[in-house]
């Protein structure tokens, strides 16, 4: 258990390699929520000692992304703070005092084993049948001559730590005790032979050094953790209490992949996902609030949250429920504020000069109206736009059909007329004025209203017409409907068609009123 009432001093430690993880900010997210809860305090930790897959652009767009998602820091190497340097690159001195302090007292010895040698012994593990092969320990046992000899060679040397024998207990706070054979790990290395602190010995050492109280990370480093805890117990620092979260899978019980599902949050970010809704999603996963909540703020989290919450079992990555948080948070916005996402979509997809001229914005104010409260993504408003831009239009065959009757005809050429006599669309009185025009044809208000929609989207359902017209525009109204009735007139099949000036001839209907729409 844990006591919430004194202040904890979490971590999230990420390796910024390229694009932020969606488990990473689950975990930023959780230490986070610890960090607030007890009034304690959350260190961002940046683990760089891979120079090579390390680059400070990746740092900064990491910084960004946990920015964007609204979580904030209090230590950092941004922020400061009295246990810094926070970049793993910048205390490199440290480890090398710690390596030399357990070099000297014998717990930790150099190797001089080149990559070969060690492959050479790995091979010849396997070839007895021993599947997770180790460090046979053979440097420990090297003799002071041999010792010498290496380095008058000139050998490069790691430094292994030696792996006491006997049982490590993990009491973690989420899984429970978890036992590891010692035996099965192997001296492992803490410093490289380029110098540098392994992952394990730095993230150690440095947990300590920054007083971390908990340490909140993946269930993938659970493994890694009786390693850490042996490496303080040498160095007679402290130890953090550890908290292992379930993993994330994919819904196939796979981990977590770009090939199943959206993982980097700039790709969230350029979906048009809002980090309100991200924020749901990635609380549930792994954590319930013990009731049937679904719905958070980041601001009253912290009092809810509680390590006990949190599943042993791995947690099931759910995009449409992440569809459905997204579309909450969407029609929560206040409308200017949509609607400047929805025109920057718009802007980059190329349907939108840059800086939007005033119609263009009235007309969003329009379709947010008429398509808003549907919309799961921002991205979701791009097709839809580009349907209403179009000049075709799909009508599905059988709708077609409907449509192929002189009466239907004749009232939707009846429409575009009345469309093409009006000088402005919006607030024109449809629920009266299109029944009464069908009565001319005998066709019932319903089927009229069908016919007009189905002939201008091709769709059963939709917005109201009444936004539907102003948003088509004039000319749009009248060239779906000419060419509707252009085609059924010259009966072209059953096959849903595509109309268009680039597809059937264009021909308005009007003119050709009398002539049977069966007769060609
Ligand atoms: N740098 C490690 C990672 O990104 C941190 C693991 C830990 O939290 O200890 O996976």
């Amino acid at each position: 258990m844990i006591d919430y009432q004194r202040p904890l001093r979490v971590r999230y430690a990420p390796s910024p390699t390229g694009q932020t993880h969606v488990g990473g900010v689950r975990t930023a997210l959780f230490n986070y929520l610890l960090a607030r809860k007890t009034g304690g305090a959350l260190i961002l930790r940046v683990e760089d000692t891979d120079e090579e897959r390390h680059s400070p652009q990746s740092e900064a767009s990491m910084m960004a992304d946990l920015r964007w998602f609204g979580l904030s820091w209090d230590e950092g190497p941004d922020v400061g703070g009295v246990f810094g340097p926070y970049r793993q690159s910048e205390r490199l001195g440290l480890y090398d005092g710690y390596s030399r302090e357990l070099l000297e007292s014998g717990t930790a010895y150099r190797c001089y084993c080149t990559p070969d040698e060690l492959d050479a012994e790995r091979t010849e593990q396997r070839a007895r049948g021993i599947v997770a092969t180790k460090y046979s320990g053979r440097c420990r046992r090297l003799s002071a001559a041999q010792r010498a000899a290496f380095e008058e060679e000139g050998r490069k040397w790691s430094l292994r730590f030696h792996v006491p024998p006997g049982r490590s207990e993990v009491d973690d706070l989420i899984k429970g005790k978890v036992h590891f054979e010692n035996d099965a790990f192997g001296d492992f290395i803490m410093m490289k032979s380029t110098g540098g602190p392994t992952y394990n010995f730095a993230a150690a050492v440095d947990d300590a050094l920054m007083q971390v109280s908990v340490v909140l990370r993946g269930d993938e480093h659970l493994a890694n953790t009786p390693v850490q805890m042996m490496l303080l117990q040498a160095l007679g620092l402290q130890q953090p209490r550890y908290a292992h979260v379930p993993l994330i899978l994919n819904e196939d019980h796979s981990k977590l992949s770009k090939r199943h599902n959206t993982v980097g949050i700039e790709e969230y970010r350029s979906q048009g996902v809002l980090p309100e809704a991200l924020l749901n999603h990635l609380v549930l996963l792994g954590w319930s609030p013990g009731d049937d909540r679904e719905e958070f703020t980041l601001a009253e989290l912290p009092e809810i949250f509680s390590l006990e919450r949190i599943h042993k079992s791995p947690a099931i990555y759910n995009a449409d429920r992440l569809r459905a948080f997204n579309q909450r948070a969407l029609r929560k916005l206040p409308p200017p504020q949509l609607r400047a996402m929805i025109a920057s979509a718009m802007q980059e997809a190329g349907f939108l000069e840059n800086p939007a001229p005033e119609p263009a914005l009235r007309w969003l104010d329009l379709f947010i109206e008429a398509y808003g409260e549907e919309l799961h993504t921002i991205g979701d408003a791009i097709p839809r736009v580009k349907a209403l831009r179009d000049e075709a239009v799909v009508v599905p065959a059988l709708e077609l059909e409907r449509l192929r009757s002189r009466d239907v005809l004749f009232y939707l050429d009846a429409v575009s007329q009345y469309v093409d006599d009006q000088s402005e669309l919006r607030g024109l009185p449809l629920s009266h004025d299109l029944p009464e025009i069908a009565k001319e044809f005998g066709l019932k208000k319903k089927e009229a209203f069908h016919c007009v929609r189905m002939a201008l989207t091709g769709e059963k359902g939709g917005p109201p017409l009444t936004l539907l017209f102003p948003l088509l525009g004039h000319d749009r109204i009248m060239m779906r409907i000419g060419a509707i009735s252009s085609h059924l007139l010259h009966g072209r099949g059953l096959e849903p068609i595509k109309y268009g000036p680039d597809g059937q001839p264009f021909e308005p209907i009007r003119g050709v009123k009398s002539e049977s729409p069966d007769s060609a």
